[in-house]
C-alpha cells in the first residue's frame, strides 16, 4: 500500500519529460548514461521504486566563479562545480576533478555514481562530486594553489566534515587536498582535518589511501576472475590511464603474475607482447608526464588499443571510452572499470552479448572511497591505524560487497552493474523512505 507521502501520490512520479532541460538525456553523455542505468534497475526495486525520482535529480548543485591572478599579472576566471546528488544515508562524499572538459552534467553523473557506490559498499555516505573546468597542466604551482584555495572558499558553505567531504580525482592529489583542508580550516577558524580525505599522512591522511582504488580494482578483479575460471598468472593485461588508479592496479596484477601488454594515456599508446616493466613505467610517467617515448615499447595507433590481444582490460581514465564502435573489438574476457562511467549503455549490451564480464565502476573502484571512509573515521577519533589493518579491512569490505553483488546478479539473472545498482539504490531509497519528507 502506498504511503500518502510518497512521490507517486504527489504527482512527481513522472518520466524524464518532466525534468528541467539540463537534466534530460537527449544525448547520452555521462548523466544520460546514469539515467539509463536507473531505468534499468527500477523494475527490481519493488515498492521502493515509488521513490526513484529522487535518484534522477541532484539534491544540490552549485556553480561557482573561480577568479585568480595568473603569474603574468592578468586575472583569469574558471568555472567550478560541487554537486551533492544524495545525502539520505550520510554526508556527501566524492572527489574533485580538475580537467578542461569538466561540465555540470558530468559532475552530476559522477556525484550520482558516488551515491550508488557508497551505498553498494554500505559506507555511511551520500554521493557528491566537484570539479573545475581547467587544464591544470597549463598552470604554475602558484596558480594551482590559488585556484584550489579560491574554489574551496567558494564551495565552503556546502562542504564540511559532517556535510560533504571532497577527495582526489583526476588531476588532483594529496597536495591539493592539503590546500583545501587549510583553506577551509582558515575560514572556519579551527583546524578541520576531516573536511577532505586523501590528504598527506602528516595532516591526518590515511596510510594506504593512495593505493586504495587500485587495490580495490585488483581485489574484485581477482575475485571475479576466480568466478569465471580465469587465472591471473600469465594473463595479459591492458590498461587505459596510468595515473593513481591505473598504475597501482597494473602493479598489483603484475605482482600476481599478469603480463602488462599495453598502456594508453593522454600522451600515447604503448605495447609490448613480452610485457612492460611496470615499476620502470611508473618512474618514467612520474618524470616525463606520460607513457609516450617509453624505452623498449612499441608505439601503436590509439584506436588499436581496444583490440589489443588481452584477457583483462582496465579502463582507468575518463568516461565514455568503451562505445558501440569499439566494444565489438575488445578481446578481453573481463573488463574492470577503474574509471567512473567508462562504458556507454550500448557498449554494455554488446559486451554482455559477447560474454565479456564487466565489473562496474560502482564496485570496481570503490576501494578509494572505502579507505577515504577509514581516513574520515581516523580523523574524527584522532587515532590512526596501521597500513596492514587498513588493507585487511579494505579487502574484507570489497570481498563481502562483491560476493553479495555476485549473488544478487545470479538471483535476478542480471549484469553485475544492475546487481550493484539494485543493492545501492535500494539502500538509498530505503533511507529516503524511512526519513520521510521534510517539512
Ligand atoms: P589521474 O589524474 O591520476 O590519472 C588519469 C589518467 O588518465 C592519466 O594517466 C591520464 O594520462 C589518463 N588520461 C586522461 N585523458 C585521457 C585520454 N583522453 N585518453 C587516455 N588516457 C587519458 O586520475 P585517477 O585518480 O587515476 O582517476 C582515473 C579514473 O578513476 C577517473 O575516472 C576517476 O574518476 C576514477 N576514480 C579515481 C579514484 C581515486 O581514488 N583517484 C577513485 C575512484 C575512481
Amino acid at each position: 500500500m502506498a504511503n500518502k507521502n510518497t512521490e507517486s501520490n504527489v504527482g512527481l512520479q513522472q518520466s524524464t519529460h518532466s525534468l528541467p532541460s539540463y537534466l534530460q538525456a537527449d544525448n547520452l553523455g555521462p548523466w544520460g548514461t546514469f539515467l539509463n542505468q536507473v531505468d534499468r534497475v527500477t523494475p527490481y526495486l519493488g515498492n521502493l521504486s515509488r521513490w526513484v525520482e529522487t535518484l534522477k535529480r541532484p539534491k544540490k548543485a552549485l556553480i561557482v566563479d573561480v577568479p585568480i591572478h595568473l603569474d603574468n599579472g592578468t586575472v583569469a576566471h574558471f568555472e567550478g562545480y560541487r554537486v551533492q546528488h544524495n545525502t539520505s544515508r550520510g554526508p556527501g562524499k566524492g572527489g574533485v576533478r580538475f580537467h578542461q572538459d569538466v561540465t555540470l552534467s558530468e559532475v552530476m553523473a559522477l556525484s550520482a555514481w558516488m551515491s550508488v557506490k557508497n551505498a553498494a559498499v554500505n559506507l555511511p555516505f551520500g554521493g557528491a562530486k566537484g570539479g573545475i573546468r581547467v587544464d591544470p597542466k597549463l598552470l604554475s604551482r602558484g596558480e594551482l594553489e590559488r585556484i584550489t584555495r579560491r574554489y574551496t572558499s567558494e564551495i565552503g558553505s556546502i562542504i564540511g566534515p559532517t556535510k560533504d567531504i571532497p577527495a582526489p580525482d583526476v588531476n588532483t592529489d594529496a597536495q591539493i587536498m592539503a590546500w583545501m583542508m587549510d583553506t577551509y580550516s582558515m575560514n572556519e577558524g579551527s583546524t578541520s582535518t576531516g573536511v577532505v580525505t586523501g590528504k598527506p599522512i602528516a595532516l591526518g591522511g590515511s596510510l594506504g589511501r593512495r593505493e586504495a582504488t587500485g587495490r580495490g580494482v585488483f581485489t574484485v578483479g581477482t575475485k571475479a576472475a576466480n568466478k569465471i575460471g580465469l587465472t591471473i598468472q600469465g594473463s595479459k593485461l591492458a590498461v587505459q590511464g596510468f595515473g593513481n588508479v591505473g598504475s597501482i592496479a597494473a602493479q598489483l596484477f603484475v605482482e600476481a603474475g599478469a603480463i602488462l601488454v599495453s598502456v594508453q594515456d593522454h600522451t600515447g599508446t604503448i605495447y609490448s607482447g613480452s610485457g612492460l616493466d611496470v615499476a620502470f613505467l611508473q618512474q618514467y610517467v612520474q618524470s616525463q608526464g606520460g607513457v609516450a617515448g617509453f624505452p623498449g615499447a612499441e608505439v601503436i595507433n590509439p584506436n588499436l588499443f581496444w583490440q589489443v590481444d588481452c584477457d583483462i582490460l582496465i579502463p582507468a581514465a575518463l568516461e565514455g571510452q568503451i562505445t558501440k564502435d569499439n566494444a565489438q573489438l575488445i578481446k578481453a574476457s573481463m573488463v574492470i572499470e577503474g574509471a567512473n562511467g567508462p562504458t556507454t549503455p550500448e557498449a554494455d549490451d554488446i559486451l554482455v552479448d559477447r560474454n565479456v564480464l564487466v565489473i562496474p565502476d560502482v564496485i570496481a573502484n570503490a576501494g578509494g572511497v572505502t579507505v577515504s571512509y577509514f581516513e574520515w573515521v581516523q580523523d574524527f577519533s584522532s587515532f590512526f591505524w596501521s597500513e596492514k589493518e587498513i588493507n585487511a579491512r579494505l579487502v574484507s569490505i570489497m570481498n563481502d560487497a562483491f560476493e553479495s553483488i555476485w549473488n544478487t546478479a545470479q538471483k535476478h539473472q542480471v549484469t553485475l552493474r544492475t546487481a550493484t545498482f539494485i543493492i545501492g539504490c535500494s539502500r538509498i531509497l530505503q533511507a529516503r523512505e524511512e526519513r520521510g519528507l521534510y517539512p
